[in-house]
């Protein structure tokens, strides 16, 4: 009998077996491959996901792994550019930066160290916050090891394959090829295609909208270093982030619910993409794309919203609970954090008080309301910037254009922005107010544009782009409320 098993060993478990471990729980982590991962997901850490880490005493899993610090994003649209630094550290005052009770058994846990790429001494001299970006493998690799060298947790290897019940409750997990194992409490953090989410979604399937073809880039000269790329035109939304000091990710949105045949894929990369690339950075792309095998790789874009934790012994944390657009990248910040307010909300419950239903449904149901703030930004977010840089009609187009020059104003209308992307403004509210001035400023440019004479047709064209303002950000928004 365990206090808690946790089913995978993903970006969310290590951390939440880790802390449960450091809290005094016996902690049985089964994940179904232990080996490293080559996956194009969970490269880049928004600042507040390294903000999580750190009260999660795991900051160290970033060291090591030839890590690149992000300062922020370099967007370009159609040629012209703009730069968006990351926020002022004084952005850490207005959200909860303290550590999770226990989570710093030696006290220096939630400390980062100077390593062959990352200089502690520059990082905490510059007055913004920080993210980093880095090799998925390396990063979860050194999040396992931190795992597993805490004493209470035990690890096994191989698919869990069904939940045991016991009435109505969860009371344990078969893993193929092994034993039953039970605990107190099953903490699901298998990712996106959680076997197990159907046991809180039922008939409930994530909405997929698109994807993302990615490449790795061999020595790759980008137009501004130690930033992410967003690359906007015609074509769907490209991502562009250094991983280490050799390697270079590239994600190429694709508009479609299904990926065509990699011919198709192949040329689409070729005929919209390649053309589309800052002049330095087309050949390492080139190169890439005449390797002969295994070109590129691909993940679908998938979209759920929360639910409240309710089945009995169970609880879903992670990809596993939620998704969201990875344009963004605040999959593991949203995790992470969400780890963070779990691990506290449970830290003064016994592990026999996780048997009582009363407790952890009230614990539950803060949970859930307490992680909102974050996640419904940064959910929202990633779709109404996804829907909006993917431009899928000429009111889109207006709104894309009113973004741009939105970031091009400087000041509050690229602080604001950036503060809601990186996860250090937790405010939906805020959210709310950058994304309509955008679309007011969108349709003001329009009516620059057309000026005096066409100025019905932008009053027009101006009604339609409001409205579908409206339609992309206020359904997820209250969604993600609720
Ligand atoms: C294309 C793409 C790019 C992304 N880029 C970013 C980014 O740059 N930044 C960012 O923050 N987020 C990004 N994300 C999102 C991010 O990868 C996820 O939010 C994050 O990995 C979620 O962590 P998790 O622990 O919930 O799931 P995962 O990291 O997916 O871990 C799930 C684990 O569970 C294991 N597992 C699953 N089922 C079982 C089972 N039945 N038995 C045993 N083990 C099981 C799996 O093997 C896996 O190890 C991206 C997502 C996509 C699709």
């Amino acid at each position: 009998m365990y206090d808690v098993i946790v089913v995978g060993a993903g970006v969310v478990g290590p951390c939440i077996a880790t802390v449960m471990a450091r809290q005094g729980r016996k902690v049985l982590i089964a994940e179904r491959e232990w080996t490293k991962p080559n996956r194009i997901v969970g490269e880049l850490l928004q600042p507040a996901g390294v903000k999580a880490l750190k009260q999660l005493g795991m900051i160290g899993a970033i060291n090591n792994i030839d890590a690149i610090q992000v300062d922020g994003y370099y967007v370009s649209y159609y040629g012209r550019h703009v730069e968006i630094k990351y926020p002022d550290k004084s952005v850490l005052a207005e959200i909860d930066t303290e550590p999770v009770p226990g989570a710093l058994k030696l006290g220096n846990e939630d400390k980062l160290d100077t390593d062959s790429t990352l200089n502690m001494s520059e990082w905490d001299r510059s007055p913004t916050v920080h993210g980093v970006a880095f090799h998925h493998g390396d990063f979860l690799m050194n999040l396992r090891g931190l795992c597993l060298a805490e004493p209470n947790v035990t690890k096994v290897e191989g698919n869990v394959t069904d939940l045991i019940r016991e009435d109505d409750r969860v009371v344990g997990v078969k893993v193929a090829g092994k034993d039953e194992y039970r605990a107190k409490l099953v903490i699901c953090c298998d990712g996106i295609y959680s076997k197990f989410r159907k046991e809180l979604y039922q008939d409930k399937q994530p909405e997929v909208g698109s994807y993302f073809v990615g490449l790795d880039l061999e020595d790759a000269e980008l137009p501004l270093k130690n930033h992410g790329h967003v690359i906007l035109g015609k074509h769907a939304p490209i991502l562009v982030y250094q991983i280490s000091p050799r390697h270079t990710r590239i994600l190429c949105a694709y508009r479609s619910p299904q990926l065509p045949k990699q011919k198709e894929v192949l040329e689409y990369l070729r005929s919209q993409v390649l053309v589309s690339l800052p002049e330095k950075l087309k050949p390492s792309f080139e190169k890439a794309l005449s390797a002969e095998q295994n070109v590129y790789k691909s993940m679908p874009n998938q979209y759920l919203t929360a639910k409240p934790n309710t089945v009995p012994g169970l609880i879903y944390v992670g990809d596993s609970l939620n998704m969201r657009h990875p344009l963004t990248g605040g999959g593991m910040t949203v995790g992470l954090n969400d780890a963070v307010l779990l691990c506290k909300l449970l830290a003064d419950v016994s592990s026999d008080d996780f048997l009582d239903e009363g407790v952890m449904l009230e614990k539950m149901l803060t949970f859930h309301g307490e992680r909102k703030p974050l996640d419904a930004v940064i959910n929202t977010l990633s779709i109404a910037l996804y829907t909006l840089f993917a431009a899928e009609s000429k009111y889109l187009e207006l709104l894309q254009r009113g973004c741009f020059a939105y970031f091009q104003r400087g000041g509050d209308c690229i602080s604001g922005p950036v503060g809601l992307l990186s996860g250090m403004l937790q405010s939906p509210g805020l959210l709310f107010y950058h994304f309509f001035r955008v679309a007011f400023y969108s349709c003001y440019l329009n009516f620059c544009d057309k000026g005096f004479l066409q100025s019905p047709l932008a009053l027009w064209e101006n009604i339609c782009t409001l409205s579908i303002a409206a339609c992309v950000l206020l359904p997820y928004l209250i969604k993600e409320l609720m």
